[in-house]
């Protein structure tokens, strides 16, 4: 606790206003510390967990952003539902070794107000398709509030994961595109122990969606494996991966995509590195998941990302 942050958590700062946040920064960095920055919408799980693991390794001081913002959300999207749960991510945030939680209001971080009135960041290609196209303006709000929090942040490192792929590609591009001198880490994918990965909005899930629900990235695990076989036309993937979502009872698929990994525009054929990514609709849940498919010569690597162990009964 200091005289500018409340502690929720134990012993952890918690900063409300970007002014009392650059406070404690600048004095960090002019002791030449370095700074890593997790961002995130709070309701922290243990997907986050690795993120911050990932920062606290490689910087001296780790902030974590918790914001759920406005901007990314469409009007009949989960904006109100979302889990707002303050105290534990202070509590996750400190647990693995994070130093700042910065969790700013709505007017703090869009003080001329939302909708129209504010400057927007528009990342071309990379954020047309896939997401960007079931989701109008997402990657916008993405991207805008992405290049703010580096903005009061100001880290040396920033860490991403790689189950919201396509929202890593878009602040690679952004991060070039505009020159921020901030190195972006993606982070592998965590899953539940039968595969499910691990997500917020797994809490929307009854009982019987949350049973079906590893059948998602068991289509992609397939898929995979007929990968690292040998098969790499798009449209046969691309069709044994909906035909195993549409099996899923309850499901809605909402994409089924396989594309290039830096452009996120569709490819024929897995020759350089490639996302295979889909996101399905259950009840009140659009879920999103991928595999990263690395490809050097002959050579195919599928990151499937990494299981939590099976808890003990
Ligand atoms: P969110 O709070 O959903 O906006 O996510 C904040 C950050 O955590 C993003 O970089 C996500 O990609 C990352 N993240 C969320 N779920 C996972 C997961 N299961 N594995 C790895 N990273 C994750």
């Amino acid at each position: 606790m200091n005289q500018m942050g409340n502690t929720a958590g134990p012993g952890i700062e918690v900063f409300h206003h970007i002014a009392d946040l650059r406070v404690a920064l600048s004095r960090a960095r002019n002791e030449g510390r370095s700074i890593g920055c997790v961002m995130t919408m709070g309701a922290l799980h243990l997907g986050h967990a690795s993120l911050i693991n990932a920062a606290v390794n490689e910087s001296d001081v780790v902030v974590v952003t918790v914001f759920v913002n406005p901007t990314q959300f469409g009007p009949h999207e989960d904006l109100a539902a979302y889990p707002r749960t303050l105290d534990a991510d202070c509590s996750l945030a400190y647990t693995h070794g994070a130093a700042i939680v910065f969790a700013p209001s709505v007017e703090e971080m869009y003080p001329g107000g939302i909708g129209q009135r504010h400057t927007t960041i528009h990342v071309d290609t990379v954020s047309e398709r896939l997401c960007g196209e079931s989701r109008p303006g997402h990657f916008d709000g993405v991207s805008t509030v992405v290049t703010k929090l580096f903005g009061i942040v100001g880290p040396c490192t920033a860490y991403f994961g790689k189950k919201d792929a396509q929202q890593l590609a878009v602040i690679r591009a952004l991060t070039r595109d505009l020159s921020l001198p901030v190195e972006i880490v993606g982070c592998p994918i965590v899953r539940e122990s039968d595969g499910l990965a691990l997500s917020s909005r797994n809490q929307y899930l009854t009982g019987p969606e949350r049973q079906a629900a590893p059948g998602i990235a068991l289509a992609l695990f397939g898929a995979a494996d007929r990968i690292e076989a040998g098969e790499c036309e798009a449209a046969s993937i691309v069709a044994s991966v909906t035909s195993d979502l549409a099996e899923i009872p309850g499901t809605r698929i909402d994409y089924v995509e396989l594309v290039d990994a830096e452009t996120f525009q569709r490819i024929e054929r897995v020759e350089a590195d490639a996302v295979l990514a889909v996101a399905v609709f259950f009840g009140g849940a659009r879920l999103i998941d991928n595999v990263h498919i690395a490809v050097a010569g002959d050579d195919i690597t599928i990151d499937r990302g990494r299981s939590l162990p099976t808890e003990e009964p």
